[in-house]
């Protein structure tokens, strides 16, 4: 048997990477070697840039996924682009084996008329602009922000509530986190007062989780206001209450809500269940929504019940669900939109791609929280390890080194740790712990020392 090291490349630095690399170096059955690589200059993925910045807690596993980072058999290699800078062919060619973490970052579309007319926003843009992205899409979401008055969210799950919380919110309420401070100084100063947060079916069909759907009822600025009606379980929803806990706490946070009297806050959360979108309005901007009600027939189905209603309003942000796409050319199912696999291992009309595995949001769809992904990756490399004689016993991988090109800045830790250490500074002179740089050239020069 060769004693050769394993030499494996994960394309994304978000959780599942990290837990990948964490599961790989957590063993010592192969020996192997890692380089995580990102298109962008610092790790941490949806950590970082979709992770609402007021969840602390959550944000706090930063910690513990950078200490994978800085073991000594993990490389951290950032800004470099797989699929732009080095193809997915010449990286499979430079490594044992690769595994695609890059997680699923486009948004998912609604299919209705309007969509795409502006004051309609995704929510992945919205978020990708609070959390500082450098590819965020600041002048688009700026402007709309700056004149909204009413804003309508579509979809009932975790992300929409994040995104309902943070406009709701007063300034005081989100100070101390570390969105960019053109990010803080904006959302002190719009003007929004009413904001729908709008589900297709009922509260006990919702997914968002009942800690994060209870915030929206603390807020110092704004008030939850609920229709008694909502509230009233259909004989399908009535059975879900009774066998599942969370819709049944879900249930319970919102029937409270509904008996709420006015406090007559500056802004209030209107929300709305069995209701879908038909059409957003507008000549040359959103100026309201058409919305359906809906209703469940008694094998639980969405049905539409005909009966519409119009809601003026400035901005709608679509919050229907993450999206993955393809990378260069590895294998991509577009329906469910993900890289096909069995256990991790990358499948091509149904065969297993030698050396090619996926984890994390690209191999499963969307779903389920940060911890969700340590399971999702441990079963990956559990698959790779499985294959890893057949792949010990061939030549010698050189890695990405010799791909990029003359010139290209590569960040590694230490540039990481050089970035880190201006976000904290710029922080401390605002008295928080950091302050996110959203500007990637900035980013740059903060990893390079300058
Ligand atoms: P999600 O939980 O899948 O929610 C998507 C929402 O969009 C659902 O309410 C869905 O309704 C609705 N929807 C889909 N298509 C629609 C359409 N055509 N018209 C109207 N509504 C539509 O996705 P997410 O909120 O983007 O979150 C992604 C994942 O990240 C989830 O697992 C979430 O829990 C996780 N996350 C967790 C946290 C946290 O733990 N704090 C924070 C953010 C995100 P139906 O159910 O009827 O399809």
């Amino acid at each position: 048997m060769s004693t050769k090291e394993l030499r494996v490349a994960i394309v994304g630095s978000g959780p599942s990477g990290i837990y990948a690399a964490d599961a790989l170096t957590s063993q010592e059955a192969v020996p192997v070697s890692v380089d995580i690589i990102d298109r962008l200059p610092v790790p941490f993925g949806l950590v970082r840039y979709g992770v609402a910045p007021d969840h602390f807690s959550i944000r706090s596993v930063r910690g513990t996924l950078e200490k994978v980072l800085d073991r000594d058999k993990v490389r951290f290699v950032g800004n470099v682009a797989i699929g732009e800078d080095v193809s997915l062919a010449d990286l499979r060619d430079a490594y044992d084996a690769v595994i695609l973490t890059y997680g699923a970052a486009r948004d998912r579309r609604l299919g209705v008329p309007g969509e795409d007319l502006p004051g309609s926003v995704a929510a992945t843009d919205l978020v990708n602009w609070y959390c500082g992205h450098p590819d965020a899409l600041r002048d688009e979401i700026e402007t709309e922000l700056a004149s909204a008055t009413t804003a309508v969210v579509i979809g009932v799950g975790n992300v929409a509530v994040d995104v309902v919380r943070v406009l709701a919110k007063a300034p005081t309420e989100i100070d101390a986190t570390d969105m960019p401070q053109h990010v803080l100084d904006l959302l002190a100063a719009d003007n929004i007062t009413d904001i729908y947060l709008v589900g297709r079916r009922g509260p006990a069909q919702a997914t968002f989780t009942t800690k994060e759907l209870r915030e929206l009822g603390e807020l110092s600025d704004a008030e939850v206001i609920v229709a008694a009606a909502d509230v009233e379980l259909d004989p399908v929803s009535a059975v879900t209450v009774e066998s599942d806990r969370l819709a049944a706490r879900n249930v319970e946070v919102i029937r409270e809500w509904s008996t709420r009297a006015s406090e007559g806050k500056r802004r209030r959360i209107h929300v709305r269940f069995f209701t879908k979108p038909v059409e957003i309005l507008g000549s040359d901007h959103v100026s309201g929504i058409v919305l359906e009600r809906t209703a469940l027939d008694a094998s639980g189905a969405l049905v539409s019940t005909g009966e519409t209603f119009t809601v003026d309003c400035d901005l709608v942000v679509r919050s229907v669900g993450y999206r993955g796409v393809g990378l260069d050319d590895s294998p991509f199912d577009p329906d469910r939109a993900v890289v096909p696999n069995t256990a991790g291992r990358v499948l091509d009309g149904g065969v297993p791609v030698a050396g090619l595995y996926v984890a994390g949001w690209i191999k499963r769809g969307p779903s389920g929280i940060i911890g969700t992904n340590k399971k999702d990756a441990a079963e990956t490399v559990q698959s790779l390890l499985a294959d890893a004689q057949t792949m010990l016993g061939g030549v010698d991988r050189p890695g990405i080194d010799g791909l990029l090109s003359a010139g290209h800045q590569v960040v590694h830790m230490d540039g990481w740790r050089s970035v880190d250490a201006g976000e904290r500074a710029a922080g401390a002179a605002r008295g928080r712990e950091r302050t996110t740089e959203h500007d990637r050239a900035r980013l740059l020069d903060l990893a390079a020392g300058r």
